[in-house]
């Protein structure tokens, strides 16, 4: 089997954009409304002649237990399948308590983590990703999945993980 390459993180983010820069083609949707991802979707991809499996998740629906227990579950079930693992902040949002309660379970598994600040377009945002730091989970990544900047320097060091 190929190593696993999972990308998690709250609904909006954009983890299926983010999917979509790294297959090279829109295949995951992409959508205004958190939540269009349901559960877990495996894509094979390619990047530097090398083989990997690449899984978005989402899953969110409104249903009782809400959004949090939702994420954390999903996130919980990714992790545990993965070879390494792609955490998702959106920049302009910042840390929310959801990302807290995902970076814990990220530090109990032992993965190798790569934090990535989305939605980087462009450097106004630079202070907003140094915050980041605070997560304790090393380098916040800034990158834009929706225009590519900084996705290629982060899969080249992802793959060397693998
Ligand atoms: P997901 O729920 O985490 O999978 O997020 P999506 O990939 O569906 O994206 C949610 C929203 O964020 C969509 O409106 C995307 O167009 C937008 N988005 C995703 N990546 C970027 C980015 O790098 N820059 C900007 N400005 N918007 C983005
Ligand atoms: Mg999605």
């Amino acid at each position: 089997a190929f190593p696993v390459v999972a990308i998690v993180g709250r609904p909006n983010v954009g983890k299926s954009a983010l999917v979509n820069r790294i297959l090279g083609r829109r295949e995951a949707v992409v959508e205004d409304i958190p939540g269009v991802t349901r559960d877990r979707v495996t894509y094979p991809a390619l990047w530097n002649d090398r083989r990997f499996s690449l899984v978005d998740t989402g899953g969110w629906e409104p249903d009782a237990r809400g959004i949090d227990a939702s994420v954390a579950l999903q996130a919980e079930v990714a992790i545990e399948l993965c070879d390494v693992v792609l955490f998702v902040v959106d920049s302009r949002v910042g840390a929310t308590a959801t990302d807290e309660r995902v970076v814990q379970m990220l530090r109990r598994s032992n993965k190798p983590v790569f934090l990535v600040a989305n939605k980087v377009d462009d450097s106004v945002l630079d202070p907003e990703v140094a915050a980041l730091w605070s997560l304790g989970l090393g380098e916040p990544r800034a990158v834009s999945a929706l225009h590519g900047r900084g996705v290629a320097d982060l899969l080249d060091d992802v793959m060397k993980t693998l």
